[in-house]
Formats: structure tokens, sequence, C-alpha cells
């Protein structure tokens, strides 16, 4: 068989030329990053479960008209996508201030925002994807206002129907990251969700308890992260309904 081209080797990703012009074959790692790749492990299973995950959600949402770039998936840590220009920006959706929001403003983790707000930050990992605003984006020509107008909307549907589909299962989302991409038709251009929604790129926390069932587990040290995800996995029926629930407690900070 013929060896695949790589294209690129991300954190936890690797992307190889698809099959068709166009496409692209999506390889799920093992490898778990954070803090800009300080702190590193390799977790396995984690492809496997980031993959049926990030399936999942992309499915989801291609049923309700949010354009995407899953196509299918093709074994245990593949998919098949369709190839995207990627606009250099991470877009995050916060429902509850975390993370860096709670951090840069003083907010206590956990706190519900007034609405859902949505923020910009520039993929450089050398400078650490530093928060920019729409001044930014437009004055460097890394989305032009069409586009900015389509992400917004891209973002906060996704919002409303990752929320809801978590909140079905007793989980909280807490805020994600999306990345979005261009796919070209002549001279036109339209955007759709690309790179994955899995844990690795949400906070989940689980509605009752308040543990959480995504990366920072991992970040912060609060317990095995490849339990976290398979709960998440097994809740909203992506892994076999056998999968035993995950009952051992993570410590909430
Ligand atoms: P924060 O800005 O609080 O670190 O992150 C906000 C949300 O975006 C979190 O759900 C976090 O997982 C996600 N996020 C931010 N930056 C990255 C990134 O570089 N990679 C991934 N996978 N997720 C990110």
């Amino acid at each position: 068989m013929a060896r695949r081209k790589k294209i690129y080797e991300g954190k936890a990703k690797i992307l190889y030329e698809g099959p068709e012009p166009g496409t692209i074959v999506q390889y799920f790692k093992d490898d778990a990053t954070a803090f800009n790749a300080e702190k590193k492990a390799v977790i396995e299973g984690k492809g496997v479960l980031n993959n049926r995950l990030s399936e999942f959600f992309m499915t989801g949402l291609g049923q309700i008209g949010v354009p995407n770039h899953f196509i299918k998936r093709l074994n245990m840590r593949e998919q098949l996508v369709r190839s995207v220009e990627i606009v250099p920006l991470e877009v995050i959706v916060r429902n509850y201030a975390a993370g860096t929001m709670s951090k840069r403003l003083g907010i206590e983790e956990g706190t519900q925002l007034p609405r859902p707000i949505v923020e910009y930050c520039y993929k450089d990992d050398s400078l650490g994807d530093p928060l920019v605003t729409e001044e930014h984006i437009a004055a460097f020509g890394w989305a032009s206002q069409q586009d900015m107008d389509d992400i917004l909307s891209l973002a906060l549907r996704v919002n409303d129907f990752l929320s809801g589909v978590m909140m079905a299962v007793g989980i909280r989302l807490v805020d994600f990251k999306i990345e979005v991409g261009r796919v070209f038709d002549g001279d036109f251009h339209r955007l759709i969700v690309a790179d994955e929604i899995s844990p690795d790129s949400c906070r989940l926390w689980d509605i009752e308890t308040g543990q959480k069932l995504d990366k920072d587990v991992f970040r912060r040290d609060l317990g095995d992260l490849k339990d976290a995800y398979t709960e998440v996995a097994r809740r909203l029926g992506v892994m076999p309904k056998n999968t035993p629930p995950v009952t051992k407690p993570t410590l909430i900070n």
C-alpha cells in the first residue's frame, strides 16, 4: 500500500492527504498537552474517544444545518473531513466564567455570564494564542467583516446545539473553542466548522456535582482523563451501553 502523505502534525492530531481532492484524513493521537505543550502525556485511548465524540457532535450539527468539515469516520482513530483554509483564529464561546476569563477579569469560576460571550484568539503557538479584538482581525486581514458575521453566527449555533445536547445528559457546557475554515466555490467561499469538537476543546461540568469531565482534569491534575472522557461518551451513548459509569470522585477547584 502506498505511504500516505502527511500534511501537518499538531499536538493532538495528524492530517494526511485524503483519497479524493478536497479531502483530508484526520488522525486523533493519544497525546495530551496543556499550557502550550509545557505539560505533556500520552493518555491511551484518548484519540479513540475524541474521534468518536467529534463525529457525534459534527454529525449532530450537520443534522441541524450547521455546516462542518465532517464526511465520515474511517476507523477507530481516523475520520475523513473536507479540506479547508483555516481562519487563523480560535473562536471561544463562554456561558460561565472559567479559565483565562476568570483570571483576566477576576470573576469566580462557575459564575453564569449574562449572555454567551464570544472571544477570538490569534492562532499562534509561539505567542500562546493571544486574545485579539475584531479590530486586529480586520486590520491584519485575518477575516473579512462578512466572515466575522458568519463566524459569530456559527459559534452561537454551535453553542445552542452543544449546550442542549450536554444539558440533556446532565452536563453543563461552561465554554468551548472551535475553529472555522473556508471552502471555495469559484470566486466565492463559505465558512464551515472545522478541526474537532471534543472534551479537549470544551469545559464540561457535571450539573449535580460540578465534577470536571474535560481537559482541565489533565491540566489541573484532577484525576484520570480517560475516565472523564469515557463518562461523557457513555452518557451521550457514543460508547457501548454496557460501559460502567465512572464514579471516582474528581476534586473540584
Ligand atoms: P481558556 O481561554 O479559558 O483557556 O479556554 C477557553 C475554552 O477554549 C476551554 O474550553 C478550552 O479547552 C478551549 N481552548 C482554548 N485554547 C485552546 C487550545 O489551544 N486548544 C484546545 N483544544 N482548546 C482550547
